[in-house]
C-alpha cells in the first residue's frame, strides 16, 4: 500500500538530512477522495488527514470520525469567514490563517464552541497575486494579532511554493521566518517535493496524489 511506501520515504529523507525535524507528520490529503478510498488508510491506523473544503468535509468526515475516532483533520484550503463556524466544528487544525479578520472570527467561534484548534499562518512565499497567504514581511504583525488580539494557538507556518519554480528557496524562507518568530512547526512539501521540504525542516508534509493516485478533476 502507498501509505507504507510514503511513510518509509518520509522517514528515510528525515534520517538522511542534518536539518530535518525530529518527527515529520504525514498529513494525508484526502480532498476529492470518497470514504471508500480513505478507509484503507484508517484501517491501517493512519489518523491525520487534510481537506481543503469545509462543505466536502462536512459530507464525508462525521461518519468516518464516528466509526474510527481519534482523527485529526487539518484544513489546508482557504477559509471564508462565513464558514468559520463549521470549520471550527469539523477540523482540529487550521493551516490557512492569512488575515487578522479570519483570526478574530475563528477566535470568537472557538470560544462559542469551547474548542481550541491549533493554527498555522499561511505565507505566500512567492508573493503571487492570485495565491492566498500573507506576504513574508507581514508575518510578524499577523502573528501578534493572532496571539494578542485573538488568543489563537499558533503552532507554525504553512506555504505552497509557486508552480514551475524550484521549491527550495520557498522552503528555506518559510524555515527562516518560523525560526525568527520562534514557531516550532512547518507545514510544507506535497507529493512532488516533500523530500526537499523535509531537508529544509518540514514538520508536516501534505501528501495527496502520491498516496491516493491522481484526483479526478471537479
Ligand atoms: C491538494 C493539496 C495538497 C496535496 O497535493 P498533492 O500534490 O496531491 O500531494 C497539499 N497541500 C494543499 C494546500 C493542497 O491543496
Amino acid at each position: 500500500m502507498a501509505l507504507q511506501a510514503i511513510s518509509a520515504e518520509i522517514e528515510s529523507a528525515r534520517a538522511k538530512s542534518a536539518h530535518a525535524a525530529q518527527h515529520v507528520q504525514l498529513v494525508a490529503v484526502s480532498k476529492m477522495q470518497d470514504a471508500a478510498a480513505i478507509m484503507p488508510l484508517l484501517e491501517a491506523g493512519h489518523r491525520v488527514f487534510g481537506e481543503n473544503r469545509v462543505q466536502e468535509t462536512a459530507g464525508k468526515w462525521p461518519a468516518l470520525r464516528a466509526q474510527y475516532g481519534d482523527i485529526q483533520l487539518h484544513l489546508i484550503g482557504h477559509l471564508q469567514t462565513n464558514k468559520a463556524k463549521d470549520a471550527v466544528a469539523l477540523f482540529d487544525v487550521i493551516e490557512t490563517i492569512d488575515s487578522g479578520r479570519i483570526a478574530l472570527v475563528l477566535s470568537e467561534e472557538m470560544q462559542k464552541q469551547d474548542r481550541n484548534l491549533a493554527c498555522f499562518i499561511q505565507v505566500n512565499t512567492g508573493e503571487e497575486a492570485q495565491k492566498d497567504g500573507i506576504a513574508p514581511r507581514d508575518v510578524e504583525k499577523l502573528l501578534r494579532v493572532c496571539r494578542e488580539d485573538a488568543g489563537l494557538n499558533i503552532k507554525g507556518l504553512m506555504c505552497i511554493p509557486p508552480a514551475g519554480e524550484l521549491p527550495d528557496m520557498h522552503f528555506a524562507l518559510l524555515h527562516k521566518l518560523a525560526h525568527e518568530s520562534g514557531l516550532p512547526s512547518l507545514s510544507m512539501g506535497m507529493s512532488a517535493d516533500f523530500k526537499t521540504a523535509i531537508r529544509y525542516g518540514a514538520t508536516h508534509v501534505r501528501i495527496g496524489t502520491a498516496l491516493f493516485g491522481a484526483r479526478e478533476s471537479a
